[in-house]
């Protein structure tokens, strides 16, 4: 059994604000071991029901945060960028799952540090007319890819928004949101445990066939904060402009996914907001 975490930063354990989780802020070096604690809770968890390879991408900010020498030694790392698949690197249809550990609520949400894939510049984002974040375009994604979403630990509001998305995915509320940098935290050790046991649990669940994936073209929209950014995305053939700053595409995913990502390179290079995850 071949097994696929997709590691974010904002859900992990214990952390509550950008300073757990940006290079340079104060808690960060700490926040990186607490990172790499939930992901070798998720791995005991895949191991203990019969993983034979479990591959973690590194799917948070400089995509450099979990430390190599503190993971789990079963699991093999996917470090570094650029990635042109972001948050599901490596991800092929040979896996038999995937695990999102860590993740967190889209943009507008009150969770634990929501957003969408930047700071502040993606305002709001839609696949087909269903609002969307990282939670939701990473499952569909990955459903496209023929593989799927079977468990997610994060706050209660990012375990709130996969039910809703798909409500056969396990979910772990590793912290109570009470609003986007404060939370109610469990004893650490608590919180680990129960990644762990619903790692195992979701992996030893019958989930009968291949994942639901949207057959047929999809529509991606995202509506930036700035005009600019989607007056310079109009150049990319296919591109439409729903109003002054908000661009739709039509497409199928994986391949839409990895257009996105161009998307917030040029974002980037105009706002000097890097990609955040
Ligand atoms: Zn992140």
């Amino acid at each position: 059994m071949r097994i696929y975490i997709s590691a974010d930063m904002e859900g992990i354990t214990g952390l509550v604000d950008a300073d757990d989780v940006q290079p340079g802020g104060r808690d960060y070096e700490r926040g990186r071991v607490m990172m790499t604690e939930d992901v070798n809770a998720a791995v005991r968890g895949a191991l203990a029901a019969g993983a034979t390879t479990v591959t973690v991408n590194d799917a948070h900010g400089p995509m450099r945060n979990l430390l190599p020498e503190l993971l789990h030694p079963a699991a093999r790392l996917v470090r570094g960028k650029p990635k042109n698949m972001i948050m599901l690197e490596g991800l092929d249809a040979t896996f038999d799952a995937v695990l999102c550990v860590g993740y967190h609520s889209r943009a507008g949400t009150l969770g634990v540090m929501s957003h969408t894939f930047m700071g502040h510049e993606i305002e709001d984002m839609w696949l087909e007319d269903r609002p969307v974040g990282e939670i939701g375009f990473a499952h569909a994604t990955a459903a496209a890819i023929g593989v799927r979403v079977v468990m997610l630990s994060g706050d209660d509001t990012a375990c709130a928004e996969m039910n809703d998305w798909d409500a056969t995915v396990t979910c772990v509320a590793v912290k109570h949101a009470n609003d986007r940098f404060a939370a109610e935290l469990p004893p650490l050790t608590e919180a680990r445990q129960a990644i762990e046991t619903a790692v195992a649990g979701s992996l030893t669940t019958q989930h009968a066939g291949a994942p639901t994936a949207h057959s047929g073209p999809s529509t991606l929209t995202v509506r930036w904060q700035s005009a600019s950014v989607a007056s310079a995305l109009l150049g990319i053939p296919g591109v439409t402009l729903v109003d002054s700053r908000t661009v739709q595409a039509g497409g199928h995913l994986p391949g839409l996914y990895r257009l996105f990502g161009v998307w917030t390179r040029v974002a980037t290079a105009l706002t000097n907001q890097a990609p955040y995850c």
